[in-house]
């Protein structure tokens, strides 16, 4: 499976010894003789897995020592009631910003919680870019915003400033890139994006802002519920938080997120310089708001669209049917995937054009 190069946008790539460990450990973890599916999640090994992971997670992101990880179940999409459930007062108001389908759904299931203030949008171009955020009222107890919109590809160049706390669905650029954590209360991202195989959501959470909402949380919702028990509540996703914990070590070993960084933004570059410079092709994000890790383009003529399709999968390449939302192409360059794949998608568009320009 080495040769392909995979823009899945989720679940995706992960690194190809991640995915040898893991598989060796589904068969006999730690040479033991037990799955690693099949023992208790309560077992000094798991125990300790999930302690790492949590740890790994907090110094991988830099997060201030009031921050505190939990790996759940029900992905980015139950975190998004989680979210507002934690964070809402009774009776009170939060601002999100609306940038995308993912935004979008993060309104809808907030307004179970309270008054949903909708301070910003860039629906009207197809959500082709991240539109200014202003001075929010006090009012609100928070400001939601979604750092990377995976289906349009569009991305914040820099987190906004905010005179509220930040709450943010990372989960398409989570460890992809630093950020300062201090204005953020509650960060969580879906870890099938750039974390792990699917199965869990990452929580990270201000604890000090935990407790205040005035309501009474159901237990699965109540992020301190999770806190108290070290986030094992229930059985929690054992195979996906032990894959992501690997993940995290191959991370931290190849420099953490300063160094991947720098890969992220090699690969970014390469593929949307292609794009500017090919005739065939444009993007679809203006700009200043294009993503380091959903590239988002077209055809600018749709009758060579079977013939570009065979040419990129006789290249091996696997993934790169936009969103249906977008159409076109989507690149997802998560972590995991190689410049090396970058080039060779290069090769297939300047090789296209030189057959049909
Ligand atoms: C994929 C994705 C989600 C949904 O995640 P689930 O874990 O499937 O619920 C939410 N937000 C963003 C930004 C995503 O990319």
């Amino acid at each position: 499976m080495a040769h392909i190069h995979n823009y899945s946008a989720g679940p995706c790539i992960l690194p190809a010894e991640v995915l040898e460990q893991a598989s060796q450990a589904v068969k006999s973890w730690d040479n033991n003789g037990l799955s690693l599916v099949e023992m208790s999640h309560r077992s000094k090994a798991f125990v300790e897995t999930m302690e790492e992971c949590r740890a790994l997670t907090k110094e991988l992101l830099g997060l201030p020592d009031r921050f505190e990880i939990l790996y759940l179940q029900g992905g980015a999409s139950l975190g998004f009631l989680t979210a507002a459930m934690n964070l809402l007062p009774e009776g009170g108001q939060a601002a999100y910003a609306d940038t995308g389908t993912w935004s979008a759904k993060a309104i809808k299931e907030a307004k179970h919680a309270g008054q949903v203030n909708v301070v910003t949008s860039s629906k009207d171009s197809n959500y082709d870019r991240i539109p200014m955020v202003g001075e929010v009222e006090s009012q609100n107890a928070f400001l939601h915003i979604t750092t990377n919109n995976t289906i349009f590809g569009t991305q914040y160049a820099a987190m906004p400033s905010s005179n509220v706390p930040l709450v943010a669905d990372m989960s398409s650029d989570i460890l992809s890139r630093t950020f300062d954590a201090e204005p953020f209360a509650l960060i969580y991202g879906g870890v099938q994006k750039n974390m792990g195989p699917a199965g869990a959501v990452m929580y990270a959470v201000d604890t000090e802002k935990l407790g205040a909402t005035g309501r009474n949380i159901p237990s699965y919702l109540d992020l301190n519920v999770h806190l108290g028990k070290d986030s094992m509540f229930n059985t929690p996703p054992v195979f996906s938080v032990y894959t992501t914990m690997l993940t995290l070590r191959w991370l931290k070993a190849k420099g953490g997120v300063t160094a991947i960084q720098k890969e992220n933004e090699a690969k970014s570059a390469l593929l949307y310089a292609e794009i500017d410079r090919n005739a065939l092709f444009s993007g679809h994000a203006q700009t200043d708001s294009r993503s380091h890790m959903n590239v988002t383009f077209r055809l600018n003529d749709d009758s060579h669209a079977a013939q570009f399709d065979a040419a990129w999968n006789a290249a091996e390449i696997n993934g790169l049917k936009g969103h249906r939302s977008v159409g076109g192409y989507r690149a997802s360059m998560y972590n995991a995937l190689p410049l090396s794949s970058v080039e060779v998608l290069v090769n297939v568009m300047r090789e296209f054009e030189r057959t049909h320009g």
